[in-house]
């Protein structure tokens, strides 16, 4: 395994692959066939998916400035964002480390779910044991977009499943390689 820079280079390439399928401009018909075209929609730019990119840079940019105020300037390319954050922070202890690997991680798979793939979700979701009752039966709400624990003792003070977000799932996880790591080595 790759270290801490595999979050960064996951990251990097779900954008690529959601930015390449959303956001590809549609190809302008040369003069001779637009009126043969001009029945089709021209296809659009999703704004919703623009959003959630530009967000996604934003967030990187500022956590990092956060934990290291004389990083120099960041790329303006969104793809480019996590191996500068990755290169600029890599000086910090450990712990800093796993939070910026955990922010990376759960833009990962925020960028699969706005391409429709839940699938890297729910394969973490089910590889983490529950925080409170330690149990498998984390399952991902694809409605609410949070963790839900299926063990019926495990509830709030309401009786609602216990829950959680993305980002602790994720912070879990990263907390939970990097000590194998630390154990493997
Ligand atoms: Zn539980």
């Amino acid at each position: 395994m790759g270290g801490d820079s595999s979050y960064s280079t996951t990251a990097a390439k779900r954008l690529r692959a959601l930015r390449a399928e959303h956001l590809t401009p549609a190809v302008r018909p040369s003069s001779s066939t637009r009126r043969a075209t001009r029945v089709h929609a021209p296809a659009i730019i999703d704004l919703d998916v623009l959003d959630h990119i530009e967000a996604a840079a934003h967030e990187i940019v500022a956590e990092t400035y956060t934990a290291v105020p004389t990083a120099g300037p960041a790329p303006s390319n969104p793809e480019a964002v996590y191996a500068w954050a990755d290169q600029v922070t890599a000086h910090l202890p450990a712990e800093r480390r796993q939070v910026r690997d955990a922010l990376m991680l759960r833009q990962s798979l925020e960028h699969s779910l706005q391409a429709g793939e839940p699938a890297p979700v729910t394969a973490l979701v089910r590889g983490e044991s529950c925080p409170t009752c330690r149990c498998w039966g984390l399952m991902w709400s694809r409605a609410d977009w949070v963790v839900l624990c299926a063990n019926r003792r495990c509830h709030d003070t309401v009786g609602l499943p216990t829950r959680w977000n993305l980002q602790q799932i994720c912070e879990r996880h990263v907390a939970r390689v990097a000590a194998l790591q630390r154990t493997a080595t």
